[in-house]
């Protein structure tokens, strides 16, 4: 007997009861965007290494810039919507989730959380209308999970500050108009609003990537880079500034990983119920159902422990080994589906005229960005014990 397939995988636990009018009406509205005016090109981005710039002020007015985030142009909504964009901005690809993600969460978050009033004032209007473009600088070639022991430094000189060292892996970093550096000075570690053009700092953009290829990933490099003490963010004491945009820019992505998730769990359902093999669509062995079951049923908890940890974010309860427990598994189970996904597609699978092994190429990098799933594993660890196993 055959019935009728469902065609959202989400659908299996029925995700969408658990989300209010206003939160699917966003979800849909940026799904639309990107039906329009992104999925038709992302092969030709993909394979050209392309990032679409020209978007940014289309992304602004759809009003995911920052969208989280309250006041100077931002949107103000709720977490749980903000993740659902993330969801299905990276069922688009995870490059260009990436960058609304450091746009928001890390570059725009950073001057929202540790900025003066002036800070904010010139930068998050332009960057939530995505006429200027950020980026943020932690990760250096000698320091990734580890940013404490970070070189870049910034030394005081008279009024001025001056820093040295450089940075790399930094999404947007080639086309920002405004970086946002940390850098360690006598005191601690502190964050700069380096704007592009100011003299000595360069950045060069790393070629070559075998994912996250829509998104642009560049070095900085910061040579005497002379700076006014009006550039440094006045709030930002210490590692934690920047490890509290991190969690930030992690609540979206474990959303996120749901997004890239689901729309190869899509791909995989649509091929499997029209490819026919021995006399029969390739859905219909027990095989192939075996692999779509286990996918929907993780595909599903991964989603309902978004929406779980999106609710204790917009009641203020979120703590930081639960947004690392959502990204180890959503991210874990993605990469996993994603790969899943591209063996019942067969040698199709590895065209980019389908999308899972896109995504599993994307979510490489987004296993290692944001903590790695070892950091986070270390960080739940701790969590359980008490015990902190980091060195
Ligand atoms: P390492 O820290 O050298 O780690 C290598 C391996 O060792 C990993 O598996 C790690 O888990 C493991 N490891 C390290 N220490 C331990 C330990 N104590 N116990 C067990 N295992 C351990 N950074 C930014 O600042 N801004 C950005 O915008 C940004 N964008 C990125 C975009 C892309 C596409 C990528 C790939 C990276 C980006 N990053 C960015 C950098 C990213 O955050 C780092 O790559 C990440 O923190 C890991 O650092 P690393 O690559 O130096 O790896």
């Amino acid at each position: 007997m055959s019935r009728k397939p469902l065609k959202d995988p989400l659908d299996l636990l029925d995700l969408a009861v658990t989300l209010s009018d206003e939160e699917r009406e966003i979800q849909a509205t940026v799904a639309r965007f990107l039906t329009e005016r992104v999925r038709p090109h992302l092969a030709e981005w993909f394979e050209n290494a392309h990032f679409a710039r020209e978007l940014a002020p289309e992304l602004g007015k759809l009003g995911v810039l920052g969208m989280h985030l309250e006041g100077y142009g931002c949107a103000g909504t709720n977490a749980v919507s903000y993740g659902l964009a993330c969801l299905e901005l990276e069922a688009a690809d995870s490059g260009f989730r990436s960058f609304v993600s450091v746009q928001g969460s890390l570059s725009m978050y950073s001057v929202r959380k540790w900025g003066s009033e002036e800070q904010k004032r010139e930068w998050l209007p332009r960057l939530a209308a995505g006429e200027a473009i950020g980026c943020f600088g932690l990760t250096e070639p000698d320091f990734g999970s580890n940013p404490a022991g970070m070189r870049t430094r910034a030394v005081r000189d008279g009024g001025d500050w001056i820093l040295d060292g450089t940075k790399t892996w930094i999404t947007n970093g080639g086309i920002a108009d405004v970086a946002t550096v940390w850098a360690q000075t006598e005191d601690g570690v502190r964050g700069f609003l380096v704007p592009r053009g100011t003299p000595g700092f360069t950045t060069r953009d790393i070629k070559q990537k075998m994912s996250l290829r829509a998104s642009v990933t560049s070095e900085l490099h910061l040579d005497g880079v002379r700076l006014p003490d009006a550039a440094r963010l006045p709030l930002a004491e210490g590692l934690r500034a920047p490890l509290s945009c991190l969690d930030e820019a992690r609540f979206g992505i474990l959303f996120g990983a749901v997004g890239a998730a689901r729309d190869s769990l899509q791909a995989a359902m649509d091929y499997a119920g029209s490819r026919v093999q021995f006399g029969k669509p390739i859905g219909a062995f027990q095989l192939t159902q075996k692999k779509l079951a286990d996918m929907a049923v993780s595909l599903g908890s991964a989603a309902l422990l978004a929406v779980h940890l999106g609710r204790l974010k917009d009641t203020d309860r979120l703590r930081p080994e639960q947004i690392s427990a959502g990204k180890l598994n959503n991210v874990r189970e993605a990469v996993a589906i994603a790969r899943e996904c591209r063996t019942i597609l067969g040698a199709n699978g590895i065209s980019l005229e389908y999308s899972p092994l896109r995504h599993a190429n994307n979510l490489e990098s987004v296993l290692t960005y944001e903590g790695t799933a070892e950091m986070h594993t270390l960080v739940i660890g701790q969590a359980l014990t008490g015990h902190a196993a980091f060195r």
